[in-house]
């Protein structure tokens, strides 16, 4: 088990500003938590600031994080972005608090019936929510302050076919969109066509722990202009 002591830091993805190609210089650690992953083991995760270093960059204030630390760990949670995946799909398939807690505790990961419920109401309003709302904010947010759309999505596998998708813009870091489907046909990935399409000038980032079902299917739905960055989980 790793030591809480030593932290595992992370860099952007990216060594070069997406602005104006000049290049990121460290600033400061944006965050530096111990975060508790689904097999158990707890670990010490620093998210590295950079900024750009080009004087006429028209951006120079933005702080770039590392996208594989942002995403191992909802905003405001202390456990990995899996568990909290894992408890949407749990009470999915209609288990109760009390029985998720216990499967959860069969494989170390300590968590309260408590915590299951404020995660899962959390969650569930973004599942619920309106989202092609937030689509339409964050992309004319980003045309217009940063002249491009760059996104970050990341796709975790579950049980039973069952997928779980987070949306977000990779400028701010803010959630646009989360959803959970099942996915047994291609069909099922068409949520996707709300966020890409081969008219938006995008750039994404994306895991690669996806790279067998979603990214083929973000792949056929984006132009080839599109940049693509993946990141590996840790
Ligand atoms: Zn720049």
């Amino acid at each position: 088990m790793a030591r809480l002591s030593i932290p595992k830091s992370y860099k952007p993805e990216i060594d070069r500003c997406p602005l104006c190609g000049g290049k990121l210089k460290y600033r400061y650690a944006v965050s530096n938590k111990v975060i508790q992953f689904s097999h158990g083991e707890k670990r010490r995760i620093k998210n590295l600031g950079y900024s750009c270093t080009n004087k006429d960059c028209p951006h120079p204030e933005l702080i770039y994080t590392s996208q594989t630390a942002s995403k191992l760990c909802f905003k405001g949670h202390t456990f990995s972005a899996k568990i909290i995946a894992e408890i949407m799909y749990y009470k999915t398939i209609h288990k109760s608090r009390d029985e998720i807690v216990n499967i959860f505790a069969d494989d170390n990961v300590e968590i309260s019936d408590r915590n299951v419920d404020i995660i899962y109401n959390k969650l569930q309003k973004w599942l619920t929510m309106d989202y092609k709302e937030n689509i339409k904010f964050h992309y004319e947010y980003m045309k217009k302050e940063y002249g491009k759309i760059m996104l970050s999505i990341d796709s975790i596998a579950l049980p039973d076919k069952y997928r779980f998708i987070a949306i977000r813009s990779f400028f701010s870091q803010a959630l646009i969109g989360v959803h959970l489907f099942k996915c047994e046909i291609d069909d099922d990935f068409n949520i996707l066509d709300d966020y890409l399409n081969k008219d938006l000038d995008i750039d994404l980032i994306v895991t690669i722990r996806n790279i067998g079902q979603t990214f083929p299917q973000i792949k056929k739905r984006v132009n080839d202009k599109c940049k693509f960055i993946s990141y590996i989980k840790f």
